[in-house]
């Protein structure tokens, strides 16, 4: 298979090298000819007291293309906003905190905060189910406590339901999520949000799926034999760990979400790298702003 090239840095700077480049690219994927005054609802406008700010004929509401968008009150330069997407969206390992802020010259908690709104965007819409054969099975991450110095004594482990589809013999799109155990009402999640009922299903024996055959018609249980029938599955669970390994060292089980979401966003478009950036910036212009307090008040 074609595996497309990610977007090259040098396109990139070519295309949002600018805060003109960005400001304009993020006012056309807002309003482009069909603006609307949030305020009063009309659709004439003029020029704002920005460039690329758009001002209401009616009600004077000037509004900036950031504003009401994840981009909204970026402080660090747009510039260097859609380039942290661009570091985050198509870097191999992807982009821990800490590099960002290195790389980009800012804090790391400004870093972390941005990041954490570009998980926001990546976060999976449930509506294209995963089909064909899918192979599902659980597996645990190491996650060591908060306030723990030095090499971790205790490590809470956290478990994890991964559904992968399987294309010829190749991996092709996939999904995790987040388990409080490995009883069926827990296992149920990942299927119900992301397995179409049509799918063949593999699993290994463990009774907690047993109760999902009923709803899933092509449901096959197999030993795991030492996890040699579920090969593929086991190295893209070994892949993501490594992945996760890099990308951040202290791991809560409501922040991992966010990672896991990162994760399969970029997965699952393995094959399409030259457009994700794309896809990513036009779901950061219509996701609602996210604010540091209300990402700390609203752990899910
Ligand atoms: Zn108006």
């Amino acid at each position: 298979m074609k595996i497309l090239k990610s977007l090259s840095r040098e396109d990139f700077k070519e295309k949002f090298g600018t805060k003109e480049q960005c400001l304009s690219y993020l006012s056309n994927e807002k309003w482009g000819d069909f603006y609307t005054c949030i305020k009063c609802e009309k659709t004439k406008y003029c020029e704002g007291r920005k460039p690329f700010n758009r001002r209401c004929s009616k009600c004077g509401y000037d509004e900036s293309a950031t504003a009401n968008t994840l981009f909204h009150k970026v402080k660090f330069g747009i510039d260097k906003a859609f380039e942290m997407a661009y570091d985050i969206s198509t870097s191999k390992k992807g982009a821990s905190s800490i590099w960002l802020a290195e790389h980009h010259g800012v804090k790391q908690m400004t870093a972390w905060l941005f990041r954490r709104k570009v998980q926001q965007a990546m976060k999976s819409s449930e509506e294209f189910p995963l089909e064909k054969e899918v192979h599902v099975d659980e597996f645990e991450i190491g996650t060591p406590q908060k306030g723990e110095q030095g090499r971790s004594r205790s490590e809470k482990k956290v478990r994890v339901v991964i559904a992968l589809e399987y294309r010829n013999g190749k991996s092709g799109r996939g999904y995790a999520k987040i388990i409080d155990d490995y009883s069926s009402k827990s296992l149920e999640k990942i299927f119900h949000k992301h397995i179409s009922k049509d799918a063949i299903i593999t699993t290994d024996g463990w009774s907690g799926y047993k109760p999902l055959m009923k709803e899933y018609p092509h449901f096959e249980q197999k030993l795991s034999n030492k996890g040699q029938n579920f090969k593929m599955l086991h190295i893209q669970i070994r892949n993501f760990k490594n992945w996760l390994r890099g990308v951040h060292s202290y791991c809560s089980k409501e922040t991992l979400n966010q990672y896991i979401e990162e994760y399969f966003f970029r997965f699952n478009r393995m094959n399409f790298r030259d457009s994700i950036l794309d896809k990513l910036l036009s779901r950061m212009v219509r996701e609602k702003p996210i604010t540091y307090k209300s990402i700390k008040y609203n752990v899910t």
